[in-house]
């Protein structure tokens, strides 16, 4: 069941009624933060764990070239992938805007897309940059932005692409403690289980994605985001009961020997079951 309505920027967003009432317990749910006096809503769930987070109009991003789809229900997943790009020594906040053009302007202009494809970009100074239009807005009213990241699985994964090239070289800390952060907010905000909603690309596609020292490492990221929700949350096991269907698992197809050495390409991003481009 599902209706249109305007949200308070005059943009239409899809409503729906059942995930209203589940915005009504998350909001119960949000008791157990603590420090908080009344009922915090979403919104005040996520700004107690948000890490800054740079805006699109921080980076100077063009307007998208049509209207982005946000759906009115959480993602599943945070699926985690490289840009493919140098493993620059450059930590500035103006190369991580830079980056975030850039790859705008590769997803925009070579791919045709309506906008960039991911919804979080993390440079290798560890600067968090927002990606697709209404992201921000979205995550903090627990709803999703449809991306174009993993193929035919885009209206259920939310995705963060990290700077550089991870077969070999290992991330920066830097970066990987904003990753760790990012991941905390958002399993926060979408009452996530870690262990079950952060994968790799690779999980879904067929491809390298987010190289084998990158996909190495998320178990470290699970246990280290389950840490940070300890501290968050008293009642972890309030986000542990994460309901998945079997279409959301992720299907572990085989990884390529090697993939096309092209920069910002990390394997399929688009597949007949998505409706975003
Ligand atoms: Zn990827």
């Amino acid at each position: 069941m599902h209706e249109e309505r305007r949200d308070e920027s005059g943009r239409y967003v899809q409503v729906d009624r059942r995930t209203l009432l589940r915005g009504t317990a998350l909001v119960a749910g949000g008791v157990l933060l603590g420090g908080m006096t009344g009922i915090p809503t979403a919104d005040e769930a996520s700004a107690s764990a948000k890490p800054k987070v740079y805006t699109r109009a921080d980076w100077g991003a063009r307007n998208p070239k049509n209207k982005i789809e946000v759906l009115a229900k959480a993602p599943t997943h945070i699926v985690v992938h490289h840009t493919a790009t140098a493993n620059v020594s450059d930590t500035s906040t103006s190369h991580a805007a830079a980056l975030s053009r850039a790859i705008q302007r590769h997803h925009m202009d070579n791919h045709g897309w309506s906008d960039t494809g991911q919804q979080i970009t993390i440079s290798r100074g560890g600067h968090v940059m927002e990606g697709r239009d209404q992201t921000l807005r979205a995550i903090g009213a627990g709803h999703h932005v449809v991306g174009a990241h993993t193929a035919n699985h885009n209206s259920h994964a939310i995705g963060i692409e990290n700077e550089g090239t991870y077969a070999s070289a290992a991330p920066p800390a830097a970066l990987l403690a904003s990753l760790v952060d990012t991941c905390s907010w958002l399993c926060l905000v979408y009452r996530l289980n870690p262990d079950k909603a952060i994968v790799g690309h690779r999980d879904y596609n067929t491809t390298g994605c987010p190289g084998d020292k990158l996909y190495s490492l998320l178990p470290t990221l699970r246990s280290d985001v389950k840490a940070k929700l300890r501290e968050q949350l008293s009642h972890l096991s309030e986000i542990a009961g994460t309901e998945l269907t079997l279409e959301d698992l992720p299907t572990y197809p085989a990884v390529p020997e090697a993939e096309r050495a092209a920069a910002f390409y990390h394997g399929p991003t688009l597949g007949e079951r998505d409706t975003s481009r």
